[in-house]
């Protein structure tokens, strides 16, 4: 049963484990990107529900038999019961993700369905074989004891594009570090977030250790400022993050800020080309979500040597794309998640064409979807690094192809830019891509595919962010380290 035929209407805030009543009349509507109809709605927290949300989680993390004192054991064990709570809602969590913001439902079911549960049962184990405490001999005689401590409550900032995953990112390890949380999604995804509400509850977390506050840009400005939040974990654009990190700044708050990206694509010149073996990692690094991904490579970098071919190539591709509804499990481009993305996107197609860049394939709206906010995968050719199309996030499925002279020009290219998060390599050389790729300045970067590692950091070097998520030290993020010399 889809929301567009049963459409969702949430009276409640999930706020101390318990489903309250909201201190505003303010609902916030969700629209399905495919259809324009309305699929739900369900209220806009207050300042007053976040003070009360800020509160239930501090009365939770300062209960002294409670969560933050928890034996690592018995928190891994309760993150596994959430883990399992929200396996056994994957389809409805995919189908809700995939309607509000158009992200194609077989995408949906691996990252927003199957990775956040993975990602939790990765902290689930590792919580549970750290130790809260390792001694070592004084380097001046005696003996230091190092002790990890929760850091206390946390203000977890979700966008909408991946918003089960990227908030996973920050409560799994924040959760297994002893922290209570208020989580702030995106107004664009909230169904999913009231779903996930539900898993909580259903789960072995005590009240108030997770608490949700749906709400826009103001209401997460209030979280970020309030005085009871000690960390910050953010994940959207750079514009955003650079006031969170100065409000954070003034407050002397620390924050993690997983920010945008401009990632390359760096083709060398004997990658092998065949899409019937490429095609759907290429798919994966670079159009992924519908373009609206963080981490993708949408500078491609191309050798003269070459240049023609790799356009067809990723002419070939995005020609070959099914464009539909994200709930049909053959779409693998939906649509923009809203109107105000798709005018974006639109204006960067413009701004593309009339910088001069050659237009190979799409640039319209399909002409099959009348309803919807969709834009065709879109190939530029013949781009300069130094156009807006080049060196602005989009988020939307376009491309440009980009030429390089030499390895070093590439490496040059790649680097020639505000970013640093993603990026990907394609060569039949393993070896001599890992030489490019370890030129790179980027966070992450992949070889003949990308896919985030939950075991290993994810982040973004220059105006894509600081801070590390995923991995065994992103739990630190949410630790003190107090040292006993005895
Ligand atoms: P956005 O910055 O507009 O919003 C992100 C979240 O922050 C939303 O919940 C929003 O309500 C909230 N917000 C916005 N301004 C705020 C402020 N001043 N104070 C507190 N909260 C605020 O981003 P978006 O459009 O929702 O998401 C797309 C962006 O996210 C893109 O730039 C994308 O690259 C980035 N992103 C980064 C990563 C990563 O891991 N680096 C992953 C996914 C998306």
């Amino acid at each position: 049963m889809t929301l567009q035929e049963h459409p969702l209407h949430i009276e409640h805030l999930f706020i101390g484990g318990q489903w309250t009543r909201p201190r505003s009349s303010d609902r916030i509507r969700v629209v399905s990107a495919s259809t324009e109809q309305e699929i739900g709605s369900v209220p806009h927290a207050s300042e007053g529900d976040v003070d009360a949300a800020v509160a239930a989680a501090r009365v939770a993390f300062e209960d002294p038999s409670g969560w933050s004192q928890w034996e690592p054991e018995r928190r891994g064990m309760a993150l596994e019961s959430l883990a399992d709570q929200l396996e056994a809602r994957g389809e409805e969590m995919a189908q809700r993700v995939a309607e509000q913001n158009g992200m194609p439902i077989a995408v949906a079911r691996q990252l927003e369905a199957a990775f956040p549960v993975a990602v939790l049962r990765y902290y689930a184990n590792l919580v549970k074989s750290s130790a809260v405490e390792v001694s070592h001999p004084h380097l001046l005689g005696g003996t230091t004891t190092v002790r990890r401590e929760p850091v206390g409550v946390v203000a977890a900032i979700a966008p909408w594009n991946f918003p089960q995953t990227l908030a996973t990112f920050k409560h799994a390890p924040a959760l297994a570090a002893g922290c209570c949380l208020v989580l702030k999604p995106s107004p664009e995804t909230v169904l999913d977030s009231m779903l996930f509400a539900e898993a909580v509850e259903a789960s072995d977390l005590p009240p108030g250790v997770i608490n949700i506050v749906p709400g826009g840009r103001e209401i997460g400005a209030y979280l970020v400022s309030h005085p009871d939040i000690d960390k910050v974990a953010f994940t959207g654009s750079t514009a955003a993050g650079r006031q969170i990190a100065e409000t954070c700044g003034r407050l002397l708050r620390p924050v993690t800020l997983e920010l945008g990206g401009k990632s390359a694509a760096i083709v060398l010149d004997d990658a092998d080309l065949d899409l019937s073996v490429i095609g759907e990692k290429l798919f994966g690094a670079t159009l992924l979500n519908n373009g609206q991904t963080c981490f993708l490579g949408t500078r491609i970098l191309a050798p003269r040597s070459r240049y023609d071919e790799v356009v067809d190539v990723f002419a070939a591709l995005a020609k070959s794309l099914p464009v539909g509804d994200a709930l049909d499990p053959a779409t693998l481009i939906g649509p923009m998640a809203s109107e105000r993305q798709r005018e974006r996107v639109e204006s960067y197609i413009a701004k593309g064409r009339g910088d001069g860049a050659r237009l190979v394939t799409g640039g319209r709206r399909p002409a099959h979807m009348d309803k919807g906010w969709f834009v065709e995968p879109t190939i530029f050719a013949d781009v300069d690094n130094r156009q807006a199309i080049a060196q602005e996030e989009i988020f939307g499925p376009v491309l440009s192809v980009i030429p390089y002279s030499d390895v070093d020009d590439a490496v040059r290219i790649a680097n020639d830019s505000d970013y640093g998060l993603g990026g990907t390599v394609w060569s039949s050389d393993p070896e001599r891509a890992l030489a490019v790729a370890r030129r790179v300045q980027t966070g992450t970067i992949g070889i003949n595919t990308y896919l985030p590692d939950p075991s290993s950091p994810f982040g973004g070097v220059k105006d894509s962010g600081i801070g590390r998520e995923l991995g065994p030290d992103a739990m630190s993020n949410f630790q003190h380290f107090k040292s006993i010399y005895s």
